[in-house]
């Protein structure tokens, strides 16, 4: 068997599509985007269609859109901005978001001197909303931003966002998702979300590392996050990496017109993959799943995150013998791996024996297929 790639909530292949369209904007439109001449007019178009592409996509306008260098930039300006262009003294959040929001969250803390909480969570790590509710109705100084994230990226959990928007609305605070695990691989409309700021990453919907996506509700003007040029509004100055925001704009385009086929073939992967599974280890625990006398599948369709019922003295080397047969998965989060700390996000579900057992995710793309979930299943039947 060849390679097995079963990381795609790390990151995922680029579509051919988008390296053909890459390779002719980088070979024709070398143009600099800020250029006057017929070179930069050019570059310009691509950029500006691919800022309509985008938006159009997720329901936004062309001048909501933000292009950022990757979702943990887009997480970082928008956070830092809300603290220091929005007046925001008060952040709720989660302990289970991905550390680009959660570090800059407690980096906010303790250099203006903010408020921070974190959002009590369900036995499964879901949002607990009632608590939620609870503590934007608590009295505060200040503006209150709430930071949760979409999809969590390690157990798969999918926040509401319309529930959670009209919370926020109601209680006169503001609303931002880390929306990078779902961007690309569900719908997502934000013309009618009540949502104020979400961010994306093209590599992790097949296209190019290197680019991602702020959105901006339209009322909402931000302070530059680096000075120099007029670029993205004058909000972040440099010039465009036109290629990247061109391969972003394909990527997410392809992606929402295969949705449906790919979601259908994805989601029948993963039910296929938690039948092996548990026939093969009838003790498995779906971490993220909520247990009703039985898993109740409920996670983001592209993947699982599973506890094996394995001794503990092979925690730490379940990744490597899986790599030594060529299978790619992860334990908690790609920043994470290759580091013998416990995730922070099954630190926050799982007790302290659980937590020293293997527990591995694996997430998938339409490239995978029933033949390469076999191929794992019998790996991990060897470990
Ligand atoms: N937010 C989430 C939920 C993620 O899964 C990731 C990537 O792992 C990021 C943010 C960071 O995105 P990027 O790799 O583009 O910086």
């Amino acid at each position: 068997m060849e390679k097995v790639y079963l990381d795609n909530a790390s990151t995922t292949r680029i579509r051919p599509e988008v390296i053909t369209h890459m390779t002719e904007v980088m070979s024709q439109e070398f143009g600099n985007a800020s250029s006057t001449h017929s070179f930069g007019r050019s570059a310009k178009v691509i950029l500006e269609t691919s800022r309509k592409t985008i938006a159009s996509l997720i329901g936004a306008k062309s001048s909501e859109i933000l292009f950022t260098s990757c979702g943990t930039e887009s997480n970082n300006w928008v956070l830092r901005s809300a603290v220091k262009d929005f007046g925001v003294k008060r952040i709720i959040t989660s302990k289970i978001e991905h550390h680009a929001v959660l570090y800059t969250v407690l980096a906010l803390q303790s250099e203006y001197g903010i408020s921070v909480e974190f959002v009590p969570l369900e036995i499964n790590g879901a949002i607990n909303y009632h608590e939620l509710e609870n503590i934007l109705s608590e009295e505060t100084q200040g503006k209150t931003l709430v930071s949760l994230m979409h999809v969590n990226n390690e157990i798969g959990t999918i926040l509401d966002l319309e529930k959670v928007g009209t919370l926020c609305q109601n209680y006169n605070a503001l609303f931002h998702s880390d929306t990078v695990q779902s961007v690309g691989k569900m719908e997502i409309n934000l013309a009618e979300l009540p949502v104020d700021f979400i961010t994306a990453s093209a590599h992790k919907f097949h296209g190019p590392k290197g680019v991602g996506i702020l959105f901006v509700k339209k009322n909402h003007v931000l302070q530059p996050l680096l000075f120099g040029g007029e670029q993205e509004k004058g909000w972040r100055a440099g010039t465009e990496a036109v290629h990247q925001v061109a391969g972003m704009a394909k990527a997410l385009e392809v992606s929402y017109q295969k949705l449906a086929e790919e979601r259908n073939h994805i989601q029948n992967l993963k039910n296929y993959l938690r039948e092996q599974l548990l026939e093969a280890f009838p003790e498995v625990v779906f971490n993220g799943e909520q247990f009703n006398g039985s898993f109740t599948n409920e996670t983001f369709y592209n993947l699982v995150n599973v506890m094996l019922p394995f001794s503990t003295d092979k925690t730490s080397m379940i990744l490597f013998a899986l790599d030594m047969k060529g299978i790619a998965v992860s334990r908690g989060s790609a920043c994470q791996s290759g580091s013998v700390r416990p995730s922070h996000v099954l630190a926050e579900i799982l007790n302290l024996e659980d937590i020293q057992k293997p527990s591995l995710r694996i997430s998938l793309s339409h490239y995978n297929t029933k033949e390469e979930i076999d191929y794992l299943i019998e790996m991990l039947k060897a470990v």
